[in-house]
């Protein structure tokens, strides 16, 4: 299937300005700056216990990561869109990078780097939830170099997608550079008010709430003290429950299409990808995240992050 619908302004290749697609086609829209890992999945009746050892199902490999995901959900959908990270010299960089170009990800700026490439070790239980460590291999070499080298990228995209498996310092050096900023505050982990400041949206599930919060609580009020925290606006994932947006304007509520949840691995993923695509396409807040959910939900009846993504097609019947 295409990625890159329609007809389109043939434009120079990627200059240094980074303006165009290294397919010479239209400039990209958004870019996600952020990991490209190798998820190791194994399915279990239930999860062992310290000291113990449990059988699982055959190990299957996808292509993960929280960058490459959201990359890859919003080409999927037809977003022009490229992809700031690094991946290693290793095989799994070589299935990473063979991935990413399948979908059509612009890979100008996909640094390939000695190392090993980062793996997230993925058990997803009987219930479809799934339990992650993350191994960043040279995720954790992303630096400001790398940012400013591809500064002209950065500013040329309206929408600037970020999440934290990528050092913090490269994640602030994209930020100043974004004209907007979609940051999906994930994993959890404390990081300056400059960065909360320039989200519009910050996104979060319900665990990174509580987070940043010290505790849970009703989503409305959550997300009006996210809110609260700096912020231009929040948009709270959960889970079956869709999200809740809010803006200094008010708090709005998004349900999500009931579907049968497979493996909910990249769900968050998937829906900020295409958040920050359609947010990039003009939609107002609560227009992309309608849409979001709807991605989201797709994509929790198959298993897998990207292997799970859908394409416009597939929504229809949400
Ligand atoms: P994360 O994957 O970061 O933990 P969530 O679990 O909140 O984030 O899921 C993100 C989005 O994916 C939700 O807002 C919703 O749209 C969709 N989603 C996740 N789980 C389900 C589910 N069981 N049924 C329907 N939609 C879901």
């Amino acid at each position: 299937m295409t990625v890159h619908g329609g007809d389109v302004e043939p434009v120079p290749p990627e200059d240094a300005h980074g303006r165009g697609g290294e397919d010479g086609a239209r400039p990209y829209e958004m870019v996600v700056v952020g990991s490209v890992n190798a998820d190791l999945v194994v399915r279990v009746d239930r999860r062992p216990a310290p000291g113990e050892t449990v059988i699982g199902s055959d190990l299957v490999t996808h292509p993960g990561g929280k960058g490459a995901n959201q990359a890859v959900a919003a080409a999927r959908l037809g977003a022009r869109v490229a992809l700031l990270g690094r991946i290693g010299s290793d095989g799994h960089g070589e299935f990473l990078h063979k991935a990413l170009a399948g979908d059509g990800v612009g890979l100008g700026h996909l640094v390939e780097t000695p190392g090993p490439s980062g793996v997230a070790l993925i058990t997803v239980g009987a219930d479809g939830d799934n339990s992650i460590i993350v191994s960043p291999g040279v995720n954790a070499r992303l630096s400001e170099d790398d940012v400013a080298a591809a500064a002209g990228l950065l500013a040329s995209a309206r929408v600037v997608s970020l999440q934290l498996e990528s050092p913090l310092a490269a994640v602030l050096a994209a930020a100043r550079t974004a004209a907007r900023v979609v940051f999906n505050l994930s994993p959890p982990a404390v990081v300056p008010d400059e960065l909360l400041a320039l989200c519009d949206p910050l996104v979060v599930n319900e665990h990174e709430a509580a987070f940043l919060l010290g505790g849970r609580g009703a989503p409305g009020s959550q997300a009006r003290a996210l809110l609260a925290l700096g912020p231009r606006s929040v948009v709270l994932t959960l889970g079956a429950g869709g999200a809740v947006v809010a803006e200094p304007g008010g708090v709005i509520e998004v349900p999500s299409p009931r579907v049968e949840a497979v493996d909910t691995t990249g769900a968050g993923d998937a829906f900020t990808g295409a958040l920050a695509w359609r947010l990039a396409g003009g939609d107002d807040l609560a227009t992309a995240t309608a849409f979001a959910v709807r991605v989201g939900a797709a994509s929790v009846r198959r298993p897998g992050a990207q292997s799970s993504y859908p394409y416009p097609e597939d929504l229809e019947a949400l």
